[in-house]
């Protein structure tokens, strides 16, 4: 990936409409710009999974505003969970002729082809936050150590019930996020090395039965299909037992699980709310935390998410390697994709005020 121009110069034989247009240096507003050699003022692409939740929204806006301080035009689309869409919008975007594409993937296999048309046309691919899986054409993965999210999340349950203490036994229920998103076997499997002695010497006892990832799973994200699942837990499982923990992975999922648990009494009379975790630290969650419903989430800086990502389109474009800090872990079936992890950070109602507001994520008044 040294000289993107001298590379796309040498396949203008076979030029696609894309190739045609980045080789003139323009982009897909017409605003042709003095090209000097490198990508500066080309478009990006940047394609985002849905805009349901908050913070694909903050990362559509945040990588956008990075990639403008660079001196780049952005295209910014949301597939809104649908992946056939997300594989058409990408395919409009590399014939628009971006110069590189920003992905956050909805399906993570369903990009195989149109990721090879990214590849004919010479366009570096960023896999954000998700990684791609099974195609050889993606180039820089950046994303946080997730498997350290579900570790947080774990062990946040267990220093709130005293495991460690030895007390228990417990009674906890386990979420996991979309089967189709790679990050949840990372989660999943981070929290599950957290809780399994405890769930193997009966400290933690899942009631449902419920504990492998494929029995846990939650299509997209979707809270709606957490709270029916939660619901269902309850009227089969529980009805003379109380839970005492749920791991969620995802704000959107314990606000469902929430739900599911107030329409059962949770959270009045002697029947106080479980532990519930979540990730994101999305305002509503937080709010959340604040008045003592959920109980944790974890927090991802998305704002150096973002510069990480645009610095990697920046640096891939302009011939020099990307930062990585990663190149073990990532295997997506084709090849081990060079990652750059952030470290995530576990907040409940004792240190939002420091991590959130003092950091700058959000202003006290927001979470008021
Ligand atoms: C992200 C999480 C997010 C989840 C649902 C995952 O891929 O890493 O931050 O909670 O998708 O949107």
């Amino acid at each position: 990936m040294r000289n993107r121009r001298a590379a796309l110069a040498a396949v203008a034989g076979a030029a696609s409409l894309a190739l045609t247009l980045s080789a003139c240096g323009q982009n897909s507003e017409g605003g042709a710009k003095e090209d000097k050699g490198s990508a500066k003022g080309g478009t990006i692409g940047i394609a985002m999974p849905t805009k349901s939740s908050e913070r694909w929204i903050s990362d559509g806006k945040n990588v956008v505003k990075d990639l403008e301080a660079k001196g780049y035009k952005t295209k910014l689309v949301y597939g809104e969970d649908d992946p056939d869409q997300q594989v058409s919008q990408i395919e409009n975007l590399i014939t628009q002729g971006v110069k590189a594409l920003v992905v956050a993937a909805i399906d993570n296999k369903s990009l195989n082809n149109v990721l090879q048309q990214a590849a004919d046309a010479k366009i570096p691919v960023i896999s954000y936050d998700r990684l791609i899986l099974g195609t050889p054409n993606v180039d820089y993965y950046a994303s946080f150590d997730n498997e350290k999210v579900g570790q947080l999340q774990a062990n946040y349950i267990v220093d709130k019930l005293g495991l460690k203490n030895g007390k228990g036994p417990f009674n906890i229920e386990l979420f996991a996020g979309s089967n189709d998103d790679n990050n949840t076997k990372y989660f999943f499997g981070g929290a599950m090395s957290v809780l399994k002695p405890y769930i193997d010497s009966k400290k933690l006892v899942v009631q449902s039965g419920q504990t492998n990832m494929t029995q846990v799973t939650t299509l997209r994200w979707d809270g709606a299909t957490a709270q029916r699942r939660m619901d269902d837990i309850l009227t089969k499982s529980y009805k003379s037992k109380k839970v005492d923990a749920v791991l969620s992975p995802y704000d959107g999922i314990s606000i469902g699980i929430l739900s599911a648990l107030k329409s059962d009494g949770y959270g009045s009379g002697n029947k106080p709310l479980p532990v519930i975790t979540g990730q994101d630290a999305e305002l509503a969650s937080v709010k959340s935390i604040i008045a003592g419903q959920q109980t944790q989430t974890v927090y991802k800086d998305l704002r150096k998410l973002a510069e990480v990502a645009s610095t990697m389109v920046d640096d891939a474009l302009n011939g020099k390697k990307p930062e990585v800090n990663d190149t073990k872990t990532y295997d997506n079936g084709k090849k081990v994709v060079p990652a750059y992890l952030l470290q995530p950070v576990s907040v409940d109602k004792t240190n939002y005020q420091k991590v959130l507001v003092d950091g700058g994520y959000y202003t006290a008044d927001q979470l008021k």
